[in-house]
């Protein structure tokens, strides 16, 4: 529907009208259906951008911004249930309509496979054409993985210092136009703060796959004192004040061929045993 200038047509824009307010109706009938309600914005009132940011099916006045707090406009803060913060606020300066915003989900909860695949995804593009360190890929490759297997698998080296951390935030939030969910596990808010931090671990970041190559958590091997390493999973720090979600017990599937034999499944402890043995006998 066009919304900006140009010669619209009566007919056909109250015709548009119409359907959408019916599409918003049996939508609002479905209880899994969330913001449906809301399409995404043609040109944000509040950001200035397009897409990603929503506007009301009907009232064309309420809208959601999905890349900071308005400055022009008052809002509601609400924490989608993907784990995403956004703003909804109106621009005629009448009451919010908050509907579902004023229950907002625990803003803790685990966000989807695909928002978690998405997040952790643009944490290791963020990274940059090579996310290992030259000590990380030779453990790597000393292991007997070629370097195909280490880019198929999206290994990578997670820095441990403030400063990188915070510039990995900083260059994600560019990547996917907002910061990483707090629904992502390892991804978190201290406070009220709006800033989104990634938890300190320094280490060998391993992506765990599901069956549809979709990244579900990651784990990082870190070291320890005394020379030898453990392995944790992203999640939320038990700091004080932290909001983030915890992450979940998952099962790898390393990456794989599709067409690969399903007749055997194998069950190991460890994701690059598991890795090693998928290359080993490729199934
Ligand atoms: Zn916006």
């Amino acid at each position: 529907m066009a919304h900006h200038g140009g010669d619209r047509n009566a007919d056909r824009d109250e015709h548009e009208r119409g359907l959408a307010l019916e599409l918003c109706l049996r939508r609002r009938a479905c209880p899994m259906s969330s913001d449906s309600q809301y399409r995404p914005s043609p040109c944000c009132p509040a950001c200035k951008k397009k897409g990603y940011c929503s506007d009301h099916a009907v009232d064309a006045a309420q809208h959601i911004c999905r890349r900071g707090k308005p400055k022009k406009f008052p809002s509601i803060d609400r924490i989608e249930k993907n784990g995403v913060r956004t703003w909804m606020f109106r621009t005629d300066g009448a009451p919010i309509d908050g509907g579902r915003a004023e229950v907002p989900s625990a803003p803790d909860a685990l966000a989807s496979v695909q928002t978690r695949h998405e997040t952790y995804s643009a944490m290791i593009d963020a990274l940059g054409a090579d996310p290992l360190v030259a000590a990380d890929r030779q453990s790597l490759l000393a292991r007997g993985l070629s370097e195909g297997d280490i880019k198929a698998a999206r290994y990578f080296t997670m820095q441990g210092d403030d400063a990188s951390r915070a510039a990995l935030v900083a260059r994600m939030t560019t990547a996917l136009g907002h910061a990483p969910p707090i629904g992502v596990p390892g991804f978190y808010l201290l406070g009220s703060d709006p800033t989104v931090h990634v938890v300190g671990y320094g280490g060998q970041g391993i992506p765990v796959f599901n069956t549809l190559n979709q990244i579900v958590g990651v784990r990082v091997r870190i070291a320890i004192e005394d020379g030898g390493k453990k392995y944790v999973w992203l999640s939320r720090p038990s700091k004080e004040g932290v909001v983030g979600a915890a992450c979940e017990a998952s099962v790898h599937v390393p990456p794989h061929d599709d067409a690969a034999s399903t007749v055997e499944v194998r069950i190991t402890e460890g994701e690059y045993k598991a890795h090693i043995a998928t290359v080993r006998t490729s199934c």
